[in-house]
């Protein structure tokens, strides 16, 4: 039925009610296996499967309302997507202040689990909804 054997994959996006295609599961397939952010460009050339650019555009806009992929956040305006870490019990104070730490030489990218605790209303007057931290640096394999 799939050119895919990976029932735990599949069982995933059943769980959360994805409406199952070949795309959509080549495009959770490469973000799952990849352990960090990936670019529509990469999803486009490391997929198995021939994936155009408006098709992988679809697929992470699907999974993004779903809630299974998250936009990790750049000044350079090239979005990176990384699989969200929704299931975990840190979810909700995540979706209020999340971080991520970006590696500056090899853009390995990471979601930041623990809740980071900054005083923003030190920082600011303003009400702040949601607050999205980059933390670059270097990662342990480009030290
Ligand atoms: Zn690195």
């Amino acid at each position: 039925m799939y050119a895919y054997n990976d029932q735990s994959l599949i069982n995933k996006l059943r769980e959360h009610q994805v409406h199952l295609t070949q795309n959509r599961i080549a495009v959770f397939k490469l973000l799952t296996e990849s352990k960090t952010a990936l670019s529509v460009c990469t999803i486009m050339n490391q997929s198995e499967s021939i994936l155009d650019r408006i098709s992988v555009y679809r697929a992470l806009k699907y999974f993004l309302q779903k809630g299974l992929v998250e936009i990790v956040p750049n000044n350079k305006g090239n979005s990176r997507y990384i699989i969200a870490s929704s299931n975990n019990v840190n979810a909700k104070s995540r979706d209020e202040k999340c971080a991520y730490f970006i590696c500056s030489t090899c853009q390995h990218t990471e979601i930041i689990l623990e809740p980071v605790n900054i005083k923003i209303e030190l920082l600011t007057k303003n009400h702040i909804n949601k607050c999205s931290l980059i933390l670059e640096g270097i990662c342990g394999n480009c030290k």
